[in-house]
């Protein structure tokens, strides 16, 4: 469904990323590990082209191809946001529209779907992640793990083959952690495919496909969770699992 090869990315003199690869096959969840700063939010932002990539070639299906070492045709990045969706690390939703009004925002507004079927969308949607009576409710009457949970129904309301996840738990109070993890596992055992930074490792241990560790903008190491976390072959590997297990 996706392939990155090469990706490069500098802030000024700051190497960030320095030639990243990975894959994903449709139903599949890759998660990223890393110490803060290893480069992995610029991973996710680099595959949908909300950070433009210095260098680097990024493959979707339907014959799109964006290759960052030439100049990337504007059409194929906007066909790209068009098929993945995030969330992020705190919930961006808009403070002065209702939890309803924030998820139907992007269907309606740029899908161009009536506002009849986004609404029906958008409660069943709600209602799965058990949060169908907040639908006129406004952010700020949120919990932190409810919040994350409309902003994954905003993501899911999108249609997006593909689903990018910022550390979405790392924000929150860890009560409410497990919350939004659950529902994260949900739509991995419904075969979304999904790309995932997060600290979690007992999410990653079971729900990821293959766990790239990431350290100084390289990926040091990759493999199934039980290789990364039974027996992980990189010094940095293991150093990094040591702190925070
Ligand atoms: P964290 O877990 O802290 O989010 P990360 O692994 O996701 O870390 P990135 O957010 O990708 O790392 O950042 C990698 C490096 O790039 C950091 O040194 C950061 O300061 C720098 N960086 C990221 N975005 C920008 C930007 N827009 N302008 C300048 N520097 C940036």
């Amino acid at each position: 469904l996706l392939t990155v090869t090469g990706l490069h990315k500098a802030f000024g003199a700051n190497e960030v990323l320095r030639g990243i690869d990975l894959s994903v096959r449709r139903g599949e969840v890759l998660v990223l590990i890393g110490p803060s700063g290893s480069g992995k939010t610029t991973v996710l932002r680099s595959i949908n082209g909300l950070e433009i990539p210095d260098a680097g070639i990024v493959t979707a299906p339907d014959g799109i191809r964006i290759d960052y070492s030439a100049k990337p045709a504007k059409k194929d990045i906007l066909a790209m946001r068009d098929r993945t969706a995030m969330v992020f690390q705190h919930n961006n939703l808009f403070p002065h529209m209702t939890v309803l009004e924030n998820i139907i925002e992007g269907p309606v507004q740029v899908k161009g779907v009536s506002k009849a079927v986004a609404t029906a969308e958008a409660v069943a949607l709600l209602d799965r992640v058990g949060l169908a009576e907040k639908r006129d409710v406004y952010p700020f009457q949120l919990s932190g793990g409810q919040a994350q949970r409309v902003g994954i129904v905003r993501a899911l309301a999108l249609k997006p083959q593909l689903l990018l996840f910022d550390e979405p738990t790392s924000a929150l109070d860890p009560e409410l952690v497990g919350e939004v993890l659950a529902v994260m596992k949900e739509l991995a055992d419904e075969g979304w495919t999904m790309v995932v930074v997060t600290h979690e490792i007992s999410f990653a241990r079971g729900v990821a496909d293959e766990i790239l560790f990431m350290d100084g903008g390289v990926i040091v190491e990759r493999g199934t969770p039980k290789e990364i976390f039974t027996a992980p072959k990189q010094e940095r590997t293991k150093q990094f699992l040591h702190r925070i297990l």
